[in-house]
């Protein structure tokens, strides 16, 4: 599971690139900045080398993820590229710019839907221009399969019903037939979900079940359905064989027990054996020694409607150790919090394990975590390792101080929060209390709680994603302002906690709906997550005014009145979500998310979408990665070079030509 930057305020107002150096592009709702490794250039030469391998392997991936994300990306993605390479018009005339920057939001989406929202992407430009752009080209610039896919490409930038939209979670729509992923082809959602319910049911009284459907695509042919395993052999096979390669090179200079996981890794990438991902998993969560860490497989299942199929992802990371004090503290404590936890005595866990966490700085960004990326990662996923083996958990520190870095003074707390107090305890706070929630989150929140006898855990299904994320905020919240973290010295008083609620119900019930276009409804989990806990607080606290809605000047704030009693609603609503999960009662998850986290007020949503406009404040932020060399002296390695580049569609276009290794149809 991931936890993404609460806000994303990432933003500098109207300053110019020279101004703030950090800030590399600007598009559309994007702001791309660069985020810095402190620490790289000590690091002992070994882990250096092996960054530098775990990095080619997080970057040989990348192709994957757009196909997965939509059976046309990759052709579409090439077609632009060999276009805006070789353009010989003006490139000065509007409609070329809106190809350019179409091209630019394609690869931050890794894909023609946008990465938050799903929504394809309405191109500002016509497709008499395109196809006249195209022509100017020379076709053997494309190759003959381009060409021949030309009329279907242009169909998927223009055509708005096809390949619609990503993911549609709509509830009573067939989420197979009208979702564009390339997850599932040719079925209906009945026959995906009875496919791997009998699967389950064949499997019921296995204590160790292995995922599922996670590692492949569900096709239906000739009336019969069959997986395609993503594996050396299998789909992706291009991409995979890179994979290994570099993970190869990584085991040889691995050490103990590192050097083992990543032979487990590599087996199960050569087999497809979720088995082996299994054992891989556990391996890496015993592991909390190794400086350098990473992930670099199948993980998330976001993405897939049914909750099976996982994107590729991969990030490279060491430890940030004087960082590490509090989340040292916190999964010190882990028995505390799990005993004193607000639900149902029964759905406790009575011997936490193994929650181990610490601050890491990333070195490299990949698959689903890149451009875009999360600021906290708890893995691995599967409820039964998190039960024996317990889970890892980082917060990621070298992004949250870029994020931080970007957003300050940009005129956002000046616009929507109405009290001084407020703004004051935001500015003092806002990054201790964003990092203690994702420490929380991460390290506690998604490890705690248990499942009632016979319940498997994905008994959710489509509701499952948002629920637990707003189990784990939920849990964070509670525990933010909690007594306790005083006495543990993580937080000088209340007020750390009263930074961070007015906050997130800020966000969770208006500013967040700057991301979402006009008309539209919440779709992604996470934005389900937050404006459900804060539409079911605001409602269970209306009659005291614990939230408040106010209108000054002809413009509405939130403000919270009371916040003793929002946290007492906090612990209310995880008691009810914990029963939700723990029970598996798809009715009541169902209906709790319909009724609070999906719709938008059109009026609100315009007067939001209107103010942070006029901040100019991109509500996305996403990274260009650092880039690595190796330094030789003849033969030998002597070190790592690490280096910042300042161009986006530089690092695109490099990717794009390096590390492309997947057939445009797959
Ligand atoms: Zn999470």
């Amino acid at each position: 599971m991931m936890t993404w930057s609460l806000g994303a305020l990432a933003s500098c107002g109207t300053a110019t690139q020279e101004e703030k150096p950090w800030i590399v592009d600007r598009f559309d709702d994007i702001k791309v900045l660069r985020y810095e490794v402190p620490g790289f250039e000590s690091l002992p030469l070994e882990q250096k080398e092996l960054i530098y391998y775990l990095a080619q392997a997080a970057k040989s991936g990348r192709d994957i993820l757009y196909d997965q994300n939509c059976p046309m990306n990759l052709p579409v993605r090439r077609t632009l590229e060999v276009l805006v390479a070789h353009y010989p018009g003006n490139r000065e005339s509007g409609e070329w710019k809106a190809v350019v920057k179409y091209l630019k939001k394609v690869w931050f989406a890794n894909g023609i839907h946008h990465h938050y929202s799903n929504d394809k992407f309405t191109p500002e430009f016509s497709e008499s221009f395109f196809t006249e752009a195209l022509k100017t080209v020379p076709a053997a610039l494309f190759g003959d399969e381009l060409i021949a896919m030309r009329e279907e490409v242009c169909r998927t930038i223009f055509d708005e019903e096809f390949f619609k939209t990503r993911l549609n979670q709509t509830d009573g729509e067939d989420m197979l037939l009208t979702s564009a992923s390339n997850y599932y082809q040719g079925l209906t959602q009945a026959e995906g979900e009875r496919f791997y319910a009998e699967m389950a049911a064949r499997d019921a009284g296995n204590p160790e079940p292995v995922s599922y459907g996670l590692n492949s695509q569900l096709v239906k042919r000739d009336g019969r359905i069959e997986e395609r395993v993503w594996k050396v052999g299998g789909m992706y096979t291009g991409a995979i064989e890179q994979i290994v390669y570099w993970l190869e090179k990584a085991r040889e200079v691995a050490h103990e027990p590192q050097k083992t996981n990543i032979g487990a890794l590599i087996s199960y990438y050569r087999t497809g054996d979720l088995r082996e991902f299994d054992r891989y998993n556990i391996g890496w969560v015993k592991d909390t020694l190794s400086n350098v860490d990473f992930n670099n497989g199948f993980i998330e299942t976001y993405g897939d409607p049914l909750g099976y199929k996982a994107s590729w992802e991969a990030n490279v990371n060491f430890m940030d150790s004087t960082a590490c004090r509090r989340t040292q503290i916190i999964s010190d404590n882990a028995q505390w919090f799990e005993d004193h936890s607000p639900v149902d005595p029964a759905f406790r866990k009575k011997t936490v394990r193994g929650v181990s966490a610490k601050v890491i700085t990333v070195a490299m960004l990949g698959g689903d975590c890149f451009p875009s990326t999360p600021i906290g990662i708890n893995l691995p996923n599967a409820d039964w390792i998190r039960k024996e083996y317990g889970s890892k958990s980082v917060t990621i520190d070298n992004i949250t101080y870029a994020y931080d870095r970007a957003a300050h003074g940009n005129g956002f707390n000046e616009e929507f929060v109405l009290r001084e107090e407020d703004r004051e305890r935001i500015d003092r706070y806002g990054k201790l209390s964003d990092d203690l929630h994702t420490d929380l989150h991460e390290c506690l929140g998604h490890g705690s709680g248990q499942l009632a006898e016979g319940v498997q855990g994905n008994e959710l299904r489509s509701y499952g994603s948002t629920l637990e994320e707003a189990r784990a905020d939920l849990f964070g919240l509670y525990y933010l302002g909690d007594p306790h973290m005083v006495e543990l010295g993580l937080v000088p008083s209340f007020d750390v906690a009263k930074a961070g609620y007015a906050h997130y119900i800020l966000n969770g019930m208006m500013t967040q709906l700057a991301r979402i276009e006009p008309g539209k409804n919440i779709e992604e989990a996470h934005m389900r997550n937050r404006k459900l806990i804060c539409e079911w607080c605001y409602e269970r606290g209306r009659e005291d005014r614990v939230i408040e809605w106010r209108e000054v000047d002809g413009k509405r704030y939130i403000v919270v009145n009371d916040f003793e009693r929002l946290r007492g609603l906090f612990g209310e609503m995880l008691h009810e979500i914990q029963r939700i999960k723990s029970e598996g009662d798809y009715e009541a998850g169902r209906l709790l998310v319909e009724q609070y986290g999906v719709k938008v007020d059109p009026d609100l949503h315009k007067e939001v979408r209107e103010r942070y406009q006029a901040l100019h404040i991109e509500p996305y932020g996403g990274f260009v990665n650092p880039e690595y060399e190796l330094v030789k002296e003849g033969n030998r390695i002597v070190d790592v070079r690490i280096s910042y580049p300042a161009d986006y569609s530089a690092q695109m276009m490099d990717y794009s030509k390096n590390y492309s290794f997947l057939p445009n149809r797959n």
